[in-house]
């Protein structure tokens, strides 16, 4: 019976209880329960008190009754169980416990303690029964109307919890209905009915009461977990994105500003709230472009996107910096659809927008020397020509447009024999130079390495185009001063004028680079206007260059050799070897219009290694007192290795260093290298001898001399061709003959053509006569046959000079 009734209460309680809270998570069930709980445990003193003084009142009428004994121990039990509840109630508010949940367990407890209480107010129809026990009168009515009154109570308090509810007035239900059915009295009845029917409205209402209430309290536990993720999610945003959250009032004042904001405009929040958010921000812009400010998008209450607007960050108005933020929002309505105001994100990207400005800056401008760079160049030569070169132009009132390109003579060599970053420095202050030369004529661009380029828009016109150029020439042809070092520099530039020169922008461009190839073709240091005839020349440049390339491995390079006679005795003393290329097709190519391509081309060095080996081995077959002059270009100090190619070829031959003469020119030593001098001192180390060709022709050829011990000066030929008709060059000659026997150096004179050439020369002390009058360049093959015409020339010369003095001296 006991074990029926208990899993009867167990089973009911979780039965109903699972009814109550379906599907629903062990831990926000252990909350509810604890509501529930909670909800009794407010009844509980009065619950008590009211059982407690009740069960008193029954007792009192009890006395002198039948069952006096009984009803006194039954009240003094429940009187009991009252107290006992009470205390419980007192233990529980005192521990009131960081214990947020009830476990099921608890609620059976409860329901337990319930039922218990209910058999007790159950028992006591039975106690004072009218017939069986001896009732009757008032008793009876006191005892239905106790039990009426506790069933509503008790459902009342446990309105939460309806299988205590239903655990607490079941017993009392049952207790009367026996009663009820051992007797016959229809009151009785009547009362029975009454009973019943308040039992069932007790446990309806209680159950959907307690449906409700747990129900409320799921929705508001769930919202409340709703909450917290949402501020979870909420906070995870602010403090991991760069984004914030904001939000404004239908005014546009700020109503909401989050921590990260505030930072962001660098005040505090305080500050920001209540003020409207157009004050704070500037200009904007949207996706669509500028927009006056934010004002007019709150206005207009629609969502935005990705607007930009400037924010004067900081407190202080004066060392206020300017920052972009990017704002989205979207209107926000009541629900009524009243609108309410926005809410939406933003960004600091003052970052990206730098950046932004720096790749764009990059991708517009040369790195180096801050000048706009090709693309920019292209983009400025499109614009100048769309309005200014169209050939629609011709003849009109068009002025048209010029490109000027140009390039620095000698930059490879500085770059190369001083290094990069003075190349760089050189460049800089040359990119400098332009841009003050050009001013507000052109555009100047560097398009790379050391080439230039100039837009000009309108063009000023033919003349005033050339005094430009010959302006850039000149400036740029000026000594510098990098880091220490005298650098000479020169510059070729080559124009081309829309819309005569050009059919479209590209072909400006070429046409420019072509007057530019010219220019440096005609020997450098000059400019030159497109003629439709350079494409031409070009084509032809072109294909020597791929000639050239060939003629090498093709043996179709030879050396002749001139001879150097001695200005006394005319004796040989040695030949100077001179570069020929024999094309099968164009004949015998003299080295003026080859070796200066070969030196752009970058062949001259192994041309020049050729040169210096064929030139001792040929020399190590002649009579030992004939040396072999061997010419060298710049740009072979420039590769490094020279030493060691020479001293190879001196080597290989076994030619005596002291026989083979090292010519170099004053080019050479217009940067002041270090470099290039320690070359030149290993050279001479090596027991070769250097010669400074084609002096005075040169910058400042008399400095030179002091900075590097030469062994000999050659005199170039234009003093001589022109010596008999200027008597102030004939003086120049004098003094660097003189200069010369000062320095212990000899003296060589070039292209001398004829005897009286000769004459004046040798008055003038030179030591060496090189021209046509002793014999031109030959090939090695006619060199014997020379050496023994010079030969029998001499000793006719000498008893003809023998026959003169026995005249003078006889006549
Ligand atoms: P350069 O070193 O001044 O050579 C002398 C040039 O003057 C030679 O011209 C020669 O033919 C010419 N010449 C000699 N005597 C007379 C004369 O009486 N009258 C006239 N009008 N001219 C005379 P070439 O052989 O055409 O050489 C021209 C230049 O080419 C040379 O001038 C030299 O600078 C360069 N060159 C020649 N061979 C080589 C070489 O192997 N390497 C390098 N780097 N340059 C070379
Ligand atoms: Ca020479
Ligand atoms: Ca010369």
């Amino acid at each position: 019976m006991r074990i029926a009734a208990s899993t009867l209460i167990n089973r009911g309680a979780s039965a109903l209880h699972d009814r109550l809270l379906p599907h629903v998570p062990e831990a926000m069930a252990g909350r509810v329960r604890m509501e529930q709980v909670q909800s009794i445990l407010r009844m509980t003193p009065v619950m008590m008190s009211a059982n407690i003084v009740i069960a008193l009142l029954v007792g009192l009428a009890g006395l002198n009754s039948p069952q006096t004994a009984a009803l006194t121990l039954w009240a003094a039990l429940v009187i009991s169980y009252g107290l006992l509840g009470l205390r419980g109630w007192v233990v529980s508010q005192r521990r009131k416990s960081a214990k947020q949940t009830v476990s099921a367990r608890g609620v059976r407890r409860i329901t337990w303690q319930a039922g218990v209480l209910g058999c007790l107010w159950g028992a006591l129809p039975i106690l004072t029964m009218p017939q069986q026990q001896g009732f009757s009168g008032a008793m009876p009515m006191l005892v239905a109307s106790v039990l009426a009154g506790m069933i509503g109570c008790g459902g009342f308090a446990m309105l939460t919890l309806p299988a205590a509810a239903i655990a607490y007035s079941s017993p009392m239900v049952a207790g009367a209905l026996y009663v009820l059915a051992t007797s016959n009295d229809p009151i009785l009845y009547a009362l029975g009915g009454l009973l019943i029917f308040c039992h069932m409205v007790v446990s309806v209402s209680c159950l959907s009461h307690a449906k409700i209430f747990a129900d409320r309290l799921v929705a508001a536990e769930e919202l409340e977990q709703q909450r917290q993720v949402v501020s979870l999610l909420l906070s995870d945003f602010e403090e991991g994105a760069s984004d914030w959250l904001w939000e404004v009032d239908a005014s546009g004042a700020m109503t909401y500003v989050s921590d990260r904001m505030a930072a962001a405009a660098g005040v505090d929040k305080s500050q920001l709230l209540g003020r409207p958010m157009s004050e704070l921000c500037g200009a904007a812009e949207g996706p669509m472009g500028p927009i006056a400010a934010l004002a007019p998008l709150f206005f207009d209450q629609k969502a935005f996107r990705d607007v930009t607007v400037s924010i004067a960050v900081g407190p202080d108005s004066e060392d206020r910096q300017t920052h972009w933020w990017s704002l989205s929002a979207k209107p926000v309505h009541d629900l009524s659809g009243v609108f309410t105001g926005f809410r939406g994100v933003g960004a600091d990207i003052t970052q990206a927008r730098e950046d932004q400005a720096r790749i764009s800056r990059l991708a517009h401008y040369d790195v180096l020397t801050a000048l706009p760079n090709r693309l920019s160049f292209l983009q400025a030569l499109s614009k100048a020509w769309t309005e200014h070169g169209k050939p629609t132009n011709k003849g009109g009132s068009g002025a048209g447009c010029a490109v000027l390109c140009l390039d620095l003579d000698h930059f490879k060599g500085v770059n190369d024999s001083l290094g990069h970053p003075i190349g760089d420095d050189l460049l800089i202050q040359a990119s400098a130079r332009l841009r003050d030369t050009v001013g507000e004529l052109g555009l100047v661009s560097r398009l790379g390495g050391d080439e230039f380029a100039v837009v000009i828009a309108p063009s000023p016109g033919h003349q005033a185009l050339g005094d430009l150029a010959r302006a850039i020439v000149q400036v740029l042809s000026d000594p510098y001063d990098v880091r220490g070092h005298n650098v000479l520099i020169g510059a070729s530039v080559g124009i081309a004028v829309a819309p005569f020169d050009a059919d479209d922008p590209d072909g400006l461009l070429k046409n420019a680079d072509l007057a530019l190839y010219r220019a440096k073709g005609d020997g450098r240091g000059a400019y030159r206007f497109f003629e439709t005839a350079m494409d031409v020349w070009a084509q032809e440049r072109r294909a020597l260059e791929l000639d050239l390339r060939d003629a090498l491995a093709n043996h179709e390079l030879k050396l002749f050799f001139q001879p150097l006679i001695g200005s006394v005795e005319h004796e040989t003393t040695g030949f100077e070897a001179l570069l020929r290329w024999q094309h099968p097709r164009r004949g015998l190519v003299p080295p003026a219009d080859f070796i200066e391509c070969a030196e752009q081309w970058g062949l001259i060095g192994a041309i020049g290694e050729w040169v210096l080996h064929e030139a001792c081995r040929t020399a190590a077959t002649w009579p030992s007192h004939l040396n072999v002059a061997v010419n060298l270009s710049p740009n072979q100090f420039a590769s490094g290795d020279l030493v060691a190619q020479v001293r190879s070829a001196l080597k290989a031959s076994g030619l005596a260093p002291q026989r083979l003469e090292l010519e170099i020119t004053e080019g050479l030593l217009l940067h002041d290298s270090a470099k290039t001098l320690e070359q030149l001192a290993a050279l001479k180390a090596l027991g070769v001898k250097i010669a400074m060709d084609d002096f005075g022709t040169g910058y400042s050829s008399l400095a030179y001399l002091w900075r590097f011990p030469f062994d000999k000066i050659k005199i170039d030929r234009s003093f001589v061709a022109e010596m008999q008709d200027n008597t102030a060059i004939a003086d120049i000659l004098r003094t660097i003959a003189l200069l010369g026997q000062t320095l212990n150096l000899e003296v060589t004179a070039e292209g001398v053509e004829t005897p009286a050439q000769a004459k004046l020369l040798a008055d003038m002390q030179c030591d060496q006569f090189q021209g046509f009058l002793y014999g031109r360049p030959m090939p090695v093959g006619d060199i014997p046959s020379f050496l023994l015409s010079n030969l029998a020339r001499q000793m006719r010369r000498e008893s003809e000079d023998d026959g003169a003095a026995e005249e003078a001296v006889t006549g």
